[in-house]
């Protein structure tokens, strides 16, 4: 396969935005990625090109019974100006695991991964500089076979597109108050709870809309057969410190494998903080709370990096963890991940990838 990706640049340049007014993901920049797949040539045509609109046929797959996979991870400015990535192999590993279960064809990881460092150099002047701000980088697979008929679409098309986001934080690390969930579920064992597939966050905007007229910001998910073991936060994995140990689900089949997860494991263990992966009960930890021993709880995601969780109401019992503040772990854990990322930090697991380079038109 070669990794020839073709090159048309934009020939105008749009103004950036003020990141600090802007919403999350609004806002793309000047240019994209696509590539596409037919079932007789594999994925070809590889192509970088101005960000416009794309055609699509109304019968295409996608729009039908949703088949469709994306990815999220996100490109820093350092102070000193290099560009770095966090773990981008981790999430093209991922973007194939997440094809495989909806039947889609795997994407060549060196060439995806070539592509995103292109683009983002292309683009490379819409990484923001201010501090807390990054670009979000959004890889996906979509279905665009034009056939109303349930099987597998014979044709996808690869995109990448980008947008320049502010500070999670822009007033600090604060602490969210979690609605727990125990009518509706996000996901079950055998399900495509472990692929970021659309249909999962299509199917959870009910109980989240739920959560927000009663004031929360995020639903905590128990699991979809005994509404009972917790399983994650929105779109965030989710850990609580019980005594001294750290507690997070097991990857049980119905849990999105979260790379912030997997780095803040690592991240514990190398601090000798022990960290046990296994089934955790909404009583178990609303028992804890009682004896005290609930110290902290928070999220894990690219999006915000680390979310303590200060408040958790389920079924009309409430519970305050850690006084509403944020976590002593969840401070450093942000602290020491963020500042990796940014390029402050030395980077002891090998988890920065740094772009170098231009990038020019092909002819
Ligand atoms: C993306 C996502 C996460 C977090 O994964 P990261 O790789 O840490 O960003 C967790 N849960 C769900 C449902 C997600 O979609």
């Amino acid at each position: 396969m070669t990794h020839r990706i073709s090159v048309e640049l934009a020939t105008t340049k749009r103004p950036k935005p003020d990141v600090s007014k802007i919403g999350f993901g609004s806002c793309f920049t000047d240019h994209m990625f696509m590539m596409d797949y037919d079932a007789d040539k594999g994925w070809h045509s590889p192509q970088i090109l101005p960000y416009q609109p794309i055609m699509m046929d109304p019968a295409a797959k996608v729009f039908h019974y949703g088949q469709t996979i994306f990815e999220g991870l996100k490109a820093y400015r350092t102070a000193d100006g290099r560009i770095l990535l966090f773990r981008p192999q981790q999430n093209l590993k991922r973007l194939n695991r997440s094809n495989e279960r909806m039947s889609i064809p795997d994407v060549d990881e060196e060439l995806a991964l070539e592509a995103l460092r292109q683009l983002v150099l292309v683009d490379q002047d819409w990484i923001p500089r201010e501090e807390g701000t990054s670009l979000y980088i959004r890889p996906y697979v979509f279905a665009t076979e034009p056939l109303l008929g349930v099987a597998p679409s014979r044709q996808y098309k690869f995109m990448i597109i980008m947008s320049p986001v502010g500070s999670y934080y822009a007033e600090g690390i604060h602490p969210v108050r979690i609605h727990v969930e125990s009518e509706y579920v996000r996901a079950v064992a055998g399900g495509v709870g472990q692929a970021k597939t659309a249909g999962n966050y299509a199917a959870g905007l009910k109980a989240q809309e739920k959560a927000s007229e009663q004031g929360y910001s995020q639903v905590l998910w128990l699991d979809g057969v005994h509404r009972k073991y917790i399983e994650e936060v929105g779109s965030m994995n989710v850990f609580f410190r019980i005594g001294d140990k750290v507690v997070t689900p097991e990857l049980n089949g119905s849990i999105l494998a979260g790379i912030t997860r997997d780095s803040v494991i690592q991240m514990l263990g190398s601090w000798g903080v022990e960290v046990e992966q296994r089934r955790l009960s909404i009583e178990e930890l609303f028992e804890a709370q009682e004896q005290g021993r609930l110290v902290e709880a928070f999220g894990t995601g690219t999006a915000a990096v680390i979310s303590p969780v200060g408040e958790l109401n389920w079924e009309n019992r409430k519970i305050i963890i850690g006084e509403g503040r944020t976590g002593e772990l969840s401070a450093r854990l942000y602290n020491e991940l963020t500042g990796i990322q940014r390029g402050e930090l030395a980077d002891p697991f090998g988890w920065v990838l740094e772009l170098k380079g231009t990038v020019s038109a092909t002819s």
